[in-house]
């Protein structure tokens, strides 16, 4: 069948296969079960003659004797070698699943910044969960079938042949039939399940996307719209599973007329005069192992397209696992750097965007510094501190640390050097000390609560149930904004890293607050080099270098007073902020 042996489908088996050696073992057992399973069937009905010429005619007395013993005896091994394969192909099958995932994960995660830019993670948590779990129930089912199905049905082939090879062969005649349906239908369900695999990730995106949004879509009224695009892509989903239920639901009872043609048609020969010498046993037995055939045929068909669904959640897996993880292309260590950020002549622009984002920037922070970086939304700020953390590289120009270019150091030293405060705390659904202590995980108790206490946290943990030990929820649900921004200072004040990138809130929190917060971000400035991206002017007003930013361009620098005294962009924006 072509689509079976088709190089990337025959490749990606290939490759699932290796995920599978380890639990080789397992698959030999599983495949003695199976095949011991279809052996015990094959010789239970190979008793049927017997059983009609020699037991029911009464000829053989012993035979009738035996009989009861024979069956439970068949039943009892016939159970045994079903739980044997079946358990072991699900160990099997589980065991690599667990794996995949495991290695998808894994790499997923390593995938680069533009890499996450580019995906949604609907799609992606969808491989992770829909895709897998595809790749486990198709294959082993696909494996299953061929393997137990498969033995019984050549084990009554050569029954049937052995015992009368003229009505058998009429048999043959519907083979070629089968074949060619099988092999029409199959390539259409590779086709739609492909299709169908796309269709659940966008259902799964297109929902995650409305409930992270929910608060937006409430509050603009957008409940109808996103109800009807989620109508639309629903309808989308369910018109390919009707593809696929139709292309199944048509094959099978296709297959079984066409079977019944060949069971009519021995009924027909048997009247025949030169077939008049068959015995009653073996024209019952060579039809009904006719009619056992049918099952098993049928299961058979589907194997394909199971395989195929497989095959299809697998290619999708192996293109993520294909994808290049992040380069650490540096091999220079860095302990705890000195302090120094040069930019000279930097530019860089997003993948597929037409304008430069950052035009040849140039400056320098000097060890314990605070550069504050400003400019209307969307000039870039942002931008030239991701090139800091090598989240993007710099394609023109470069990027120093300590007089060394950040490309030199190793990815996770340089990383190391930084301590991130964003406008957007992320906050993982554990305890607050193990949010707190995230970025050093090995912190003692004391240095905890030191940060917590620097950073005003430890005020509000001790109303909480557990104090700092208390579960803070999905995301610090339970947390308010200003306690969430504490909380993120707390991460930077205990991982004590060199560097501070400060993200400013751009919304303005109540006055206590407010003046914690400003509290807690003075004390982790100390003795550290840092880049505020400011959006409030009044808070950068110390800052000991001010560069104004436009559409990725500086434009002015200098500080505070200076740049006022200027009236040039900086004054601008101030006079916008304070009404002046
Ligand atoms: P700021 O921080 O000053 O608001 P940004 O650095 O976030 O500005 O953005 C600068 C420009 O780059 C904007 O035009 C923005 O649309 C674009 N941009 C930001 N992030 C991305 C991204 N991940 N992919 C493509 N373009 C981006």
């Amino acid at each position: 069948m072509q689509p079976i042996s088709s190089p990337s489908t025959w490749q990606n088996f290939k490759r699932l296969l290796s995920f599978a050696k380890p639990y080789k073992l397992g698959f030999v057992v599983a495949v003695i079960g199976m095949l011991g399973y279809a052996a015990i069937d094959v010789y239970f009905l190979s008793k049927l003659e017997p059983l009609i010429d020699e037991g029911l005619t009464g000829e053989n007395l012993d035979f009738m004797k035996w009989a009861p013993l024979f069956i439970i005896a068949c039943f009892l091994i016939r159970g045994l070698c079903h739980f044997i394969g079946n358990y072991c192909l699900a160990w099997v099958g589980n065991n690599v699943v667990a794996d995949l995932r495991q290695k998808l994960f894994e790499h997923i995660m390593a995938m680069p910044v533009p890499y996450h830019d580019k995906e949604s993670t609907g799609t992606l948590i969808s491989k992770l969960t829909f895709d897998t779990e595809q790749v486990l129930q198709t294959t082993s089912k696909s494996i299953l079938t061929l393997v137990q199905q498969g033995a019984f049905v050549l084990g009554l082939l050569v029954m049937m042949f052995y015992k009368s090879w003229q009505l058998s062969a009429i048999f043959f005649l519907i083979v070629p039939l089968v074949a060619v349906i099988v092999t029409t239908v199959s390539r259409r369900f590779r086709k739609i399940s492909k299709n169908i695999q796309g269709a659940m990730g966008e259902v799964t995106s297109a929902a995650e996307q409305t409930f992270n949004g929910h608060k937006v879509v409430l509050t603009f009224g957008g409940q109808e719209r996103e109800a009807k695009r989620f109508g639309q892509i629903n309808k989308h989903n369910r018109q390919q599973r009707m593809k696929m239920v139709a292309t199944k639901a048509v094959s099978v009872p296709l297959i079984q007329v066409i079977a019944s043609f060949a069971l009519a048609f021995i009924f027909y020969v048997v009247t025949l005069e030169s077939m008049q010498d068959i015995q009653p046993g073996t024209f019952v037995a060579v039809v009904t192992y006719m009619t056992m055939l049918l099952r098993p045929l049928k299961l058979l068909t589907t194997v394909n397209s199971d395989f195929q669904k497989g095959m299809a959640a697998c290619t999708s897996i192996f293109a993520v696992l294909d994808q290049d993880k992040e380069k650490d292309t540096g091999d220079k260590p860095l302990v705890r750097s000195g302090g120094k950020i040069d930019f000279n002549h930097v530019n860089f622009s997003y993948q597929g965007a037409e304008k430069a984002t950052l035009k040849d920037l140039s400056f320098s922070v000097k060890p314990g510094e605070t550069l504050a970086l400003v400019g209307r939304s969307g000039s870039g700020k942002s931008t030239a501190s991701s090139l800091l953390l090598r989240f993007y590289d710099a394609i023109g120009g470069e990027v120093l640390i300590d007089g060394e270019n950040i490309q030199h150091y190793k990815l996770a030293d340089l990383r190391h050097q930084f301590a991130y405060v964003s406008q957007q705390v992320v906050l993982f659904n554990d305890t607050l000390a193990n949010n707190i202590a995230y970025g050093r995980p090995g912190a003692s108790e004391e240095e905890i609560i030191a940060a917590a206490k620097s950073a005003h946290v430890y005020e509000f943990a001790q109303n909480m149930p557990q104090g700092l030990h208390t579960n803070i929820g999905e995301n610090g649900a339970e947390l308010s904004g200003g306690q969430r921004q504490r909380v993120a200072i707390a991460r930077a004040l205990l991982c004590d890293a060199p560097f501070l990138i400060l993200d400013e809130a751009t919304s303005a929190l109540d006055t206590e607050s407010e003046r914690h917060i400003q509290d807690a971000l003075q004390v982790l400035q100390q003795n550290r080099t840092c880049i505020v991206i400011a959006h409030r002017l009044s808070t950068i007003e110390n800052a000991d270098n001010i560069i104004v930013l436009e559409q990725g361009e500086i434009v002015e620098q200098g500080e505070h007073k200076t740049l006022l005294a200027q009236k040039g962009a900086y004054a601008q924006l101030h006079s916008l902020q304070f009404g002046q």
